[in-house]
């Protein structure tokens, strides 16, 4: 018995042709040339049949897809009886040993790996970051063996231990220095924080390794196979992975999800200099430098300058001694007394500036050239990013890819859904990446939180949209913790008076984000909001004021005709 996958024969001068009809099911018994799809183009319409008999194991296609020779349709378990005969050597079949595990298992099919497997598995997931563990951990509670393959001791990628979760536990250190102080001006005077800075680290240390020693322990529970060492594709079915240059484990697999992830953008003219370092030098918190250059204004570089920044005066603009928008850094030299950095552009300095340290944030380069994509037939661009449909296939239908590399925005919970996805269509569930937004959260304070289109990109792509506002400084939750800069604000789109976008900017505006989230998925307008009863005093009021504000409804604030 064995396992083939059924492709698309050759069905004349036909390309990106409808698939009208799936007329098997999973589970069923077919017999040689037994219809399995239906296909229509503007020419005709043909049936495909089986090649072999056999059980129909997975299939791969639905109704509505458009596929061309060569298109994977199922997988079938053949019966062994006449299957040798009745199969004609065609390019729409390749064949493949139902691997069992075992500890060497011959690799029947591979052009350029003849050797034995180490290991095999059902799925492959190379990368072990919030991507690679929900996707190894969705697919082994589905039933798959699975084997995870990454090149750290330490499970959960860029997110646990370099990125989201200690940046987290600074920015909250960061917060309530902030926070003691401000209380200076409402009667409640502390010290000057005293910064022990290695029971600082200690303390970021141990949240990680509590998280990842809990990822480890979920693996475990899982039965998921943890493999330590560089993976490289060697083809299409088998991987690579070498620990400290030597240990080599060949695994051999079904499928395969690629989620390697992404590294910090390198500026070439930076000299290498202990004191230039980038969001994972950052986070070691070696030492607090005297004055901090952060080169890039995205997302991660805010929130590291609010983590070091000088404590503390009033809110953003003045957290920092300059903001240089419009401004280049085009040479850096590394001198014995500090960096001297020099300018270029509208805002720049006019004279080159001392710094003791720099951080340079200036983006994320994925990783899809460093995992041997090309020896599995892989298209990665040359950037690093692997492309996928909806289901999170590559070029090549039984590998898939999730997370940082297959591009923007680069976040861990858009990587996790996608992990879902991929692992749920391995496993026969018919599963798409549909999310209708993505949210974005800067975790500087104050928080700046958005979800679906901005006003910019209404006007843009020519939307009637209409909006509702709620400013903060009319929230009593809002004033009572000492803040009330804030702004909460929905757009809805004026024909189907649905929530199209939502930003919120204030404390903790990434918690209040998921609400927008949730109404652009539900397709919620005004009214669905702004009567549901939001608890009082809460900041979470200010969205459903927002949506008042835009009905007309509201009465926390005056807004004349
Ligand atoms: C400072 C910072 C703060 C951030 N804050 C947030 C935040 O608040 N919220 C948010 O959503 N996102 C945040 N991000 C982004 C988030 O970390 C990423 O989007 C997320 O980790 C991507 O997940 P991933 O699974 O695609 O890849 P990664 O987390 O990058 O994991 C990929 C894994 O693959 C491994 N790997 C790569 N190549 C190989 C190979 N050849 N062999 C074996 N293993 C390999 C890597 O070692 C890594 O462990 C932040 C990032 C940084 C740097």
């Amino acid at each position: 018995m064995s396992l083939i996958q059924v492709k698309v024969p050759d069905i004349g001068d036909f390309q990106d042709v409808e698939v009208i009809e799936v007329i098997c099911k999973e589970g069923q018994t077919v017999a040689v040339e037994d219809s399995l799809i239906t296909l229509e183009s503007d020419k005709a319409t043909i049936d495909v049949p089986s090649p072999q008999s056999g059980t129909i194991r997975k299939i791969k296609i639905r109704t509505g897809d458009k596929v061309s020779e060569g298109s994977l349709i199922l997988e079938l378990e053949t019966t062994g009886d006449s299957a040798a005969e009745q199969q004609k050597p065609s390019e729409a079949v390749d064949q493949f040993t139902d691997t069992k595990p075992s500890t060497a298992i011959a690799s029947p099919t591979s052009d350029s790996f003849s050797g034995s497997a180490d290991m095999s598995c059902d799925v492959l997931v190379l990368g072990a970051g919030p991507g690679g563990y929900t996707a190894a951990f969705r697919a082994a509670d589905l039933g798959q063996k699975v084997v995870l393959v990454e090149r750290y001791k330490r499970i959960g990628g860029v997110c646990l231990n370099v990125g989201c979760i200690p940046s987290k536990a600074l920015l909250h250190a960061a917060k309530i220095i902030a926070e003691t102080k401000e209380m200076n001006e409402h009667g409640i005077s502390f010290g000057k924080p005293i910064i022990d800075i290695d029971k600082l680290r200690d303390w970021k240390d141990g949240i990680i390794s509590q998280l990842t020693g809990g990822l480890k322990h979920m693996a475990k529970q899982r039965k998921v196979e943890v493999v330590t060492g560089f993976g490289e594709f060697v083809d299409e079915h088998h991987l690579c992975a070498i620990c400290n240059n030597e240990n080599k484990t060949t695994i051999n697999f079904k499928h395969a999800v690629i989620a390697a992830g992404s590294q910090p953008v390198k500026l070439p003219f930076l000299p290498n200099d202990p004191r230039i370092i980038d969001s994972t030098g950052s986070l070691e918190l070696a030492k607090i430098p005297k004055n901090l250059l952060v080169i890039g204004g995205g997302i991660i570089g805010l929130e590291m300058a609010t983590v070091y920044q000088r404590p503390f005066q009033k809110r953003i603009s003045k957290q920092y001694d300059n903001i240089w928008l419009e401004t280049r850094v085009t040479k850096v030299e590394a001198l014995k007394k500090g960096l001297k950095v020099h300018f270029e552009g509208k805002n720049a300095p006019k004279k080159p500036q001392m710094f003791d340290s720099i951080l340079s944030s200036v983006g994320r380069a994925p990783n899809g050239l460093n995992v041997g994509a090309e020896n599995a037939g892989v298209e990665v661009d040359e950037n690093g990013f692997i492309a996928t449909d909806t289901q999170m296939r590559t070029n090549v239908s039984h590998i898939f890819a999730i997370g940082d590399l297959v591009g923007q925005p680069m976040l861990a919970h858009k990587a996790s859904h996608e992990a879902k996805v991929a692992a749920e269509v391995i496993s026969g569930m018919k599963s798409f990446f549909d999310a209708r937004t993505v949210p974005s959260v800067a975790y500087t304070d104050p928080e700046v939180a958005w979800t679906g289109i901005t006003e910019e990109e209404a006007k843009t792509q020519g939307i009637a949209y209409g909006k509702g506002s709620f400013p903060w400084a009319a929230s009593g939750r809002s004033l009572s913790l000492g803040r009330s800069e804030g702004m909460t604000k929905v757009l809805f789109d004026e024909d189907t008076k649905r929530v199209i976008g939502v930003g919120i900017v204030g404390p903790n505006a990434g918690d209040l984000i998921a609400e927008g989230t949730l109404a652009i998925e539900m397709g919620c307008d005004a009214n669905d909001i702004g009567s549901t009863i939001h608890p009082h005093p809460t900041l979470s009021e200010t969205v459903a004021f927002a949506a008042e504000a835009y009905e007309g409804t509201i009465t926390d604030l005056y807004i004349p005709d």
